[in-house]
């Protein structure tokens, strides 16, 4: 007999090994009926494997919103119930590693402004020691590898074993077609330093608008990636942060279906 909880443990180990890995949701946490519903959608396209959901946001100013905090944590429990669909969170400190911890999200994610600071990178590896957890880390947002690959060995220096990694593009100074260059030998030279480990392209942050997310998806699909991470929404022109670049569920079915798979 497996208790409820091992159960949940093998759905998301399960997660993890599908290919295409497809993880969508929105980029913030806000209301639990937004989560909640998101996750319905995204469940009934049959395409989605993983919920993703900022649930500390780290903004560019300050007064922006923030994220909804570990409040937002119970709203993810519930939609995975409701749904099956597994969680993933960004994570930035030891305290929100263990408040995701606390509640049963399965996968944590180390975001682009975390992976540039190694003593937040150090922390969040410190706070992973003795957790069979997997762990996607993206890019950094300057085209350091090295920066990147120093991130990728602290957390598996802590013990993690599914380590994983994000391309989410690069940033550049001036108005560029890109929100963040993809910059894509850089992503493929990391991939090629790391075999073992699944890379995802993350088109969202990429474009930085919804006009060009498709041939960023196609890209990703024809260079042999592992999955994509998109983030949707159930009304994206009203989403609390980044309401330029989120689809709508049924948006991102077509696209998924638009796509041409690698055999
Ligand atoms: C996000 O995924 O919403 C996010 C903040 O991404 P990044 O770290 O790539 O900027
Ligand atoms: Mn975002």
């Amino acid at each position: 007999m497996q208790t409820a909880e091992q159960t949940t443990a093998n759905a998301a180990q399960e997660a993890w090994k599908k290919r295409p890995l497809i993880i969508s949701g929105p980029c913030s946490a806000e209301t639990e009926e937004q989560v909640l519903a998101t996750a319905q959608r995204l469940a009934a396209t049959g395409r989605v494997n993983m919920l993703r959901a900022g649930i500390w946001k780290p903004r560019t100013k300050p007064g922006m919103f923030e994220g909804i905090g570990a409040k937002g944590l119970p709203w993810l429990q519930q939609a995975k119930k409701l749904t099956g669909l597994p969680t993933t969170v960004e994570v930035a400190t030891g305290k929100q590693v263990e408040d995701a911890l606390t509640f049963d999200v399965d996968v944590l994610w180390v975001g682009a402004r975390t992976t540039v600071n190694p003593f937040s990178v150090q922390e969040v590896a410190d706070a992973l020691r003795g957790v069979n957890v997997p762990v996607l880390i993206k890019n950094p947002i300057n085209p350091d590898l090295e920066l990147w690959a120093g991130a990728v060995e602290r957390i598996a220096r802590a013990g993690i074993k599914d380590i994983g990694l994000i391309h989410r593009g690069f940033s550049s100074y001036g108005n560029t077609e890109f929100r963040n260059a993809p910059m894509w030998h850089l992503a493929i030279e990391m991939k090629l330093k790391h075999p073992h480990m699944p890379i995802i392209n993350d088109p969202s942050h990429i474009c930085g608008r919804r006009d060009i997310l498709q041939e960023v998806m196609q890209r990703a699909i024809d260079l042999d990636y592992d999955g994509l991470m998109i983030e949707s929404h159930i009304d994206p022109d009203n989403a609390w942060s980044d309401a330029k670049q989120q689809i709508t569920p049924e948006r991102l079915k077509e696209m998924l279906e638009a796509i041409i798979w690698r055999k």
